[in-house]
């Protein structure tokens, strides 16, 4: 078996047991990335020298048997929305095309206190709003699986790595699905954490109520060995839980013998996918097999979540992208360099400003939030929307009375085509079914491989659990994959 199709795991005991060296695998990563992604498009930006570089001096550091970090010499690739002064942070978008961080985001941060090796920045929908990756000013990403289709969104290109074996971990950001809808499309695991449980200091906001950071990865182990690491209180982020992180990867083996699982009656209606139906149906037939219980349930106001985050989301989204004028942030008209403020011209260098770095769908949500929040529509829809808001967190309270985990598909469908949804932006919002409510609830949810379509591609299985309760969530996940081998089989083109 190659480097690259082993767990980050079973890479960190090569590493530290002097096996391999950094430089031997960071090398097996690039040369993954030069031999596919000219096809995939994963990554936005590579620095092979830096992160060789890197490895480099943590195999001498480790050589000369200094203390090392967590992820010591294992690379890990970030989406291009959190900010690192060694990099541009783009968001995929003109706006911040050239964007230079003066500062590290906490989870930037803690993966360079942890010495990982940070390979390069994924590609995104433009400031994460979308579900395709299409979004993107950059360019596509194509789907590992199939390169007609696309990897999901808005973390298409950190699953579309992971998955085409071009990294062994990365790190997505979900505010809506955007961490568990790819990993559930491109056949890996994807976690979003409970609100508040990793730091957002440092992540470009897009609906700051709702973004999460989160891992990717091909095991449930590894993506809590990154959790672990990216996981804990900052001061610098107000909504940050102070509550100690525990080490997940220490219990994820725990037996499974009495685990309550809760089948939501409102998730299995029409529009779902009869080979996405039967996958799931299967999986919570292993977890019958595991000692789980399961137990049917309902979540009464699961069918108005999509419409209550996309009030929400765009409303945050239209306050927190104010600050692109070209004076503030962000790319500037150039005609205009000097504005003069006499004049209007002001006024008309925002407005150019805005129209050239912002794409269609960010202006569209800026569009629907401006409006949901307008002196006029204010009560009818934000409002609104946040009274629906605590109803969908208060049937959740009441499931999780009842249940420990709730087990669903991730997307009613497998990976769709490249621009089959990307002219109906209402189908393509109502692909975040299974994924928004997690976000509105502030629960932590985690998508994992459950199967494979007739036609080759993966399904995807989401679990949800109450808030903190990351280590069940992980702990369910790990034992299904430990009885199944879903996450194992990789055609040979993503070898
Ligand atoms: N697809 C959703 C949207 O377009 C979720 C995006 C996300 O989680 N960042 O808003």
């Amino acid at each position: 078996m190659s480097l690259t199709e082993q767990s980050a795991t079973e890479l960190l005991q090569l590493l530290n047991q002097g096996e391999i060296s950094s430089v031997e695998l960071t090398q097996s990563y690039l040369d993954q990335i030069e031999a596919k992604d000219s096809q995939i498009g994963a990554f936005l930006r590579i620095d092979a020298k830096a992160a060789l570089a890197r490895a480099a001096d943590i195999d001498t550091r480790r050589q000369s048997g200094k203390p090392l970090g967590k992820l010591a010499g294992l690379p890990v690739a970030v989406k291009d929305v959190l900010c690192d002064t060694e990099t541009k942070t783009t968001c995929a978008s003109r706006m911040l095309e050239n964007f230079r961080p003066p500062y590290d985001s906490t989870v930037v941060a803690k993966l360079k206190a942890a010495d990982a090796v940070l390979i390069g920045r994924t590609n995104m929908d433009e400031f994460a709003m979308g579900g395709s990756t299409e979004n993107s000013a950059f360019q596509i990403t194509r789907n590992p699986w199939d390169l007609e289709r696309a990897p999901g969104g808005s973390s298409g290109g950190a699953a579309a790595c992971v998955a085409g074996g071009m990294a062994p971990l990365s790190i997505g950001t979900d505010t809506g699905g955007s961490i568990r809808q790819p990993a559930g499309l491109c056949g890996v695991v994807g976690l979003k954490p409970t609100y508040g449980r990793v730091s957002r200091y440092g992540l470009v906001a897009f609906a700051s109520s709702l973004d999460q950071v989160g891992p990717l990865a091909n095991t449930t182990e590894d993506a809590a060995l990154l959790l672990e690491t990216i996981a804990g209180h900052d001061p610098l982020d107000s909504t940050s839980l102070d509550v100690p992180v525990p080490e997940y990867t220490a219990t994820i083996n725990r037996p499974l013998e009495g685990l309550r699982i809760g089948v939501v009656r409102e998730h299995f209606a029409t529009g779902l996918d009869p080979e996405v139906e039967s996958a799931v149906r299967d999986a919570i037939k292993v977890y019958e097999s595991l000692g789980a219980t399961v137990k049917e349930i309902s979540l009464p106001h699961s069918k108005y979540a999509v419409a209550t985050y996309y009030v929400i989301a765009p409303s945050e989204a239209s306050s927190n992208l104010a600050r692109y004028d070209g004076v503030h942030f962000g790319h500037r008209h150039s005609q205009l360099s000097v504005p003069d403020p006499t004049s209007n011209s002001l006024v008309e260098m925002y407005r150019c400003s805005r129209s050239e770095g912002f794409g269609p769908e960010v202006k569209r949500r800026i569009m629907l939030g401006a409006y949901a929040l307008s002196a006029g529509y204010y009560d009818a829809y934000y409002l609104k929307a946040l009274k629906v808001r605590r109803l969908i967190r208060q049937d959740f309270d009441t499931a999780f009375e009842q249940v420990d985990l709730i087990a669903s598909p991730v997307t009613a469908e497998p990976a769709f085509k490249i621009g089959q949804l990307a002219d109906d932006p209402l189908s393509m919002y109502l692909v975040d079914l299974y994924t928004v409510s997690a976000n509105l609830a502030g629960l932590p949810g985690v998508s994992l491989p459950c199967g494979f379509s007739s036609s080759g591609l993966p399904i995807g299985l989401q679990l949800q659990a109450k808030p903190l309760a990351e280590e069940t969530l992980l702990r369910g996940a790990h034992m299904y994959q430990k009885a199944t081998d879903w996450q194992s089989r990789k055609l040979d083109q993503l070898k």
